[in-house]
């Protein structure tokens, strides 16, 4: 028997969500420009507002705090140089090894500009030390720019607590909240973040939208000239499917425990009947993400043997992947290159059930089986 479709690939994109197909389906008549005067113009405005009112509450936000952008990666580009370009003075940043290559190269490209960038390293865990991070602050800092959830290992990063230190050092913090928001809630009225970003296709919104908090009085400029749309600091004209699509996406029910059995069944069951390593702490971790060593074999081919029985998965990140580089998450961490490359990234959402999941396990047993059987790496070598 072969199950009709398994994507357990929900950390790389999600399938949109049915309610909000449904949604935009209605809203195919709000296809006005915004920005018109006339009335049909101001209708789609007025959703565009209320779509922003609901999403800057979901993270206890004012309205204009919100600017909505085509995703996660220009958010993370606007947060970064446009603090870089409104605040020159400042030429020290500090991330993490981990973050998400839309963090990363920001940096690489502030560094070619003679900005000094740290990259603080993670423990085995897969978690930064903040008090490195409090020692690395210093007069020049400009922004520390940590992510909550890693989108390889799913590991949650302290963020209140860096946020504090921040704060304290009078220093800009950002965080990259792609494979948070909307599964772990974060209230930027209580914590003292200054940049949030998030993005529409992690949580069944639809593909190119996303939106950046902005702390009001924060001291910024935008990327992109134009218009001046979205209160002067992200020009063009708003992606109102987009937004409408987000907004319905927050309505979805995560089933968060159910989820998370389902996630911690699979761990539990590879390690028990294959010699599989979970990567990253399996306390500090979101409850979809579940990444997996099979020593010595390939988890390219270990993914294209699954995807022949209908298992969609991921090795690492799929932008990493596609590179075909070893993962610069599990590197960071500490992972040994023969586990690196076999490691496969599982990750649900409430739209998966157990019933896949153990036939999965079944197929994911069998392609490991044959490929240790290929490998010339044998365990003993370790
Ligand atoms: N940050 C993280 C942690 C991600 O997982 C991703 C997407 O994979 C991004 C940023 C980029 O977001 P987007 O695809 O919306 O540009």
């Amino acid at each position: 028997m072969q199950m009709k479709e398994i994507y357990f690939d929900n950390a790389s994109t999600t399938r949109v969500e049915p309610e909000v197909i449904e949604k935009i389906n209605q809203e195919i008549e709000s296809y006005a420009n915004p920005s018109s005067q006339h009335n049909k113009g101001k209708e789609v405005r007025e959703k565009i507002e209320n779509a922003r009112k609901k999403i800057a509450r979901s993270i206890g936000a004012e309205d204009e705090e919100i600017i909505f952008t085509s995703g996660g990666t220009e958010a993370i580009n606007l947060a970064i140089k446009g603090l870089a370009k409104a605040n020159p003075e400042k030429r020290h940043i500090i991330t993490s090894s981990i973050e998400h290559p839309a963090v990363i190269e920001c940096c690489k490209t502030l560094e070619k500009d003679n900005y000094k960038i740290d990259y603080i390293k993670t423990d085995k865990e897969g978690i930064v030390d903040t008090e490195e991070i409090r020692k690395k602050i210093n007069k020049d800092t400009l922004l520390v720019s940590i992510m909550h959830v890693n989108n390889e290992i799913g590991t949650i990063q302290p963020i209140e607590e860096i946020a504090e230190i921040c704060k304290k050092k009078k220093t800009y913090f950002h965080t990259d909240c792609v494979q948070s928001y909307d599964k772990i809630p974060i209230d930027v009225s209580r914590t003292k973040i200054d940049l949030l970003n998030a993005s529409g296709h992690k949580i069944g919104a639809l593909k190119g939208i996303g939106f950046i908090y902005i702390k009001l009085g924060t001291k910024i400029k935008p990327i992109i000239d134009g218009g001046g749309q979205e209160f002067q600091i992200r020009s063009g004209t708003e992606n109102t499917t987009g937004i409408l699509s987000l907004e319905k996406a927050l309505d979805t029910e995560r089933d968060k425990t159910r989820v998370k059995k389902i996630r911690d069944y699979i761990q539990d069951e590879l390690e028990k009947t294959t010699d599989a390593k979970t990567n990253g702490s399996k306390e500090k971790r979101i409850y979809n993400i579940l990444n997996i060593s099979f020593y010595g074999i390939e988890g390219e081919s270990l993914m294209l043997l699954l995807e022949k029985e209908n298992i969609f998965l991921s090795t690492g990140s799929a932008c990493s992947s596609s590179r075909l580089e070893k993962s610069h998450v599990l590197d960071s961490i500490g992972v040994q290159d023969l586990y690196i490359h076999g490691s496969i990234r599982i990750s649900l959402s409430h739209q998966n059930t157990i019933e896949e999941a153990k036939y999965a396990i079944e197929k994911i047993k069998e392609s490991v089986n044959k490929l240790e059987k290929m490998s010339p790496f044998k365990k003993d070598e370790e």
